[in-house]
């Protein structure tokens, strides 16, 4: 085959995968490079979100919620199952079984779309070449009309605790535990602190979290973020604020422990873990990507520099995703890989920045969308709440699952709804009704002339609507304005 093609993507994440087979779709020429090698030294598609980070990590959620629901929720049901019982290797076998067989499906795309997958490291060594160094060390040279870096992005490393991947393990080593750890640390109460330091306090480990931060999730609406916390507290998970890990020292023999340094308001404390996880960032990955002489510029913390379209310095290089400014998330990335291929195509599509939702999986999982009440206040913007407690929906209460809320931030001038924040059963699926509404610019008042089915979770979305407007039916109205 050819090695001259319209468009070269380096890296097959969301944004990369997402980028090539958009772009053939239009009719471009495309081949997407992909290094990754799986655990059984094979070459696999689909990046940092389907082989380590948002498909795995769910796996490992929805088993321990599993086993959660049947240790501690089926009783209520009038269900006994005896003793429940967990079998770690088994779990992990079905997460990695998911991940075959999503990777294996984007292989499957590209050859339905003719994306040429291409085994090996991407180098751009020129505005239009790439060269791709494979396994056995051979390499090839391909010239490209346009090249896409979706390069991704690795975690943080932290000199106090330097990653052994036995006893302190980053994200990746923390979804492949082969028993339930007894005491488990994570250094980091973000995103992946949470969702993984979830999965096996579930499963049994007394799971200790050190934030360094003193407030709790400081992006996320503080009423959600107390919420948030008072829920995750109960289920066990003990989340030491304004905790600065210091240094480490793991233990000798055979089984080894970690000893953990850190400092908080009363000083210096230490702690001993069976298992660290350290889930302090992610840092965009760029090594051995770029040639000097192209002169694509980075910005200070490492990530590629583009426009809002994704265009770099050099004009026919576009950059997507992780390795580029903004939210380090698999959707963002999805976006942006459309948005470039589209561009490509001489279409004027474009990311709305504004609108990039978030979820915690955690259970309730956290997800807001738009503004919250801390900078709404800061920016002086007059603004109506709207809230609705999962206690007081008829489904929520069925289920046997009614923690958390939901909140809607509504100008109080025009009523557009500016933002809307749930901790809750299914919030990540309740809140995309609200995104879904604020791209069509809705007002409270939209949501609350909308027919919602009864009984469904989403009625809180409906009742908070209109507990905006202080016109809910379903639980007392106490307007409330800034
Ligand atoms: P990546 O997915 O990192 O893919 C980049 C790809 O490029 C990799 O396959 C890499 O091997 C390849 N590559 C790099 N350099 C080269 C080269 N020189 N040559 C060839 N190939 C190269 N996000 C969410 O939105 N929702 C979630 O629930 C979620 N959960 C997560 C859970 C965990 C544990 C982690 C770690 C992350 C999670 N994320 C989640 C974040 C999400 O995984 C990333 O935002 C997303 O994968 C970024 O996509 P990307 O395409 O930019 O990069
Ligand atoms: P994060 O930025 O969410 O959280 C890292 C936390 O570690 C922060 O709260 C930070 O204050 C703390 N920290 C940093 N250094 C510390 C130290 N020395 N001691 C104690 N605490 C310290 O990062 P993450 O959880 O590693 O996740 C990385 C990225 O992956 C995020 O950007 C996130 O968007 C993405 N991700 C998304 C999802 C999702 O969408 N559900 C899930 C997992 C990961």
């Amino acid at each position: 085959m050819s090695n001259e093609y319209d468009v070269v993507v380096i890296g097959s994440g969301p944004a990369g995968y997402v980028a090539a087979i958009r772009c053939a779709q239009l009719g471009f020429k495309t081949a997407c490079i992909e290094k990754w090698l799986n655990k059984e030294d094979k070459t696999v598609y689909g990046g940092t979100c389907l082989n380590v980070g948002c498909i795995p990590s769910k796996a490992l959620l929805d088993s321990s919620h599993k086993f959660v629901e049947a240790q501690e929720h089926f009783s209520a049901h009038g269900i006994s199952v005896g003793k429940v019982a967990i079998d770690v290797p088994a779990m992990i076998a079905r997460k990695d079984k998911v991940v075959d067989q999503l990777t294996s499906g984007i292989k499957g795309l590209f050859t339905a779309n003719k994306v040429e997958g291409i085994e090996g490291t991407g180098k751009v060594v020129g505005a239009n070449k790439v060269t791709v160094t494979s396994k056995d060390g051979s390499q090839q040279e391909l010239t490209a009309k346009h090249i896409v870096i979706a390069a991704g992005s690795v975690p943080i490393d932290i000199p106090p605790t330097p990653i052994d991947h036995e006893t302190i393990v980053d994200s990746t080593g923390a979804l492949e535990f082969q028993e339930v750890p007894k005491r488990l640390g994570v250094i980091g109460a973000g995103v992946i602190g949470l969702e993984l330091g979830s999965v096996w306090a579930r499963l049994g480990s007394q799971v200790t979290v050190l934030e360094a931060l003193d407030d709790f999730l400081p992006v996320v609406d503080r009423q959600i973020a107390k919420e948030s916390m008072k829920i995750l507290s109960k289920q066990g998970l003990d989340i030491k604020m304004g905790s600065r890990v210091t240094g480490s020292k793991l233990s000798k023999g055979a089984k080894k422990t970690v000893t953990v340094e850190y400092t908080d308001k009363d000083g210096e404390q230490t702690e001993t873990f069976d298992k660290l996880i350290v889930a302090v960032g992610r840092r965009p990955f760029t090594e051995s990507l770029l040639d000097a002489s192209v002169g694509v510029e980075l910005d200070e913390r490492g990530f590629i520099k583009v426009d809002e379209q994704c265009a770099t310095n050099i004009p026919s290089i576009f950059a997507a995703g992780d390795v580029v400014r903004g939210p380090m998330l698999a959707h963002k990335g999805m976006e942006e890989g459309v948005m470039v291929a589209e561009r490509l195509a001489g279409k004027k599509t474009q990311v709305n920045y504004d609108l990039v939702p978030s979820v915690i999986y955690t259970h309730p999982e956290i997800a807001w969308i738009g503004k919250n009440e801390e900078e709404l206040k800061e920016a002086g913007v007059d603004y109506n709440v709207g809230l609705f407690p999962f206690v007081a929906n008829g489904r929520a209460l069925a289920a046997n699952d009614v923690d958390g809320m939901v909140k809607l931030l509504a100008d109080a001038k025009t009523d557009r709804i500016l933002g809307c924040h749930i901790v809750g059963a299914s919030a990540a699926d309740l809140l995309q009704q609200i995104v879904i509404a604020m791209e069509f610019s809705a007002s409270a008042e939209d949501i609350g002339l909308t027919m919602f089915s009864h009984p469904a979770l989403s009625e809180a979305v409906h009742e908070a609507a209109l507990a905006a407007n202080g016109h809910a039916i379903h639980i007392g109205n106490r307007k409330r304005r800034k």
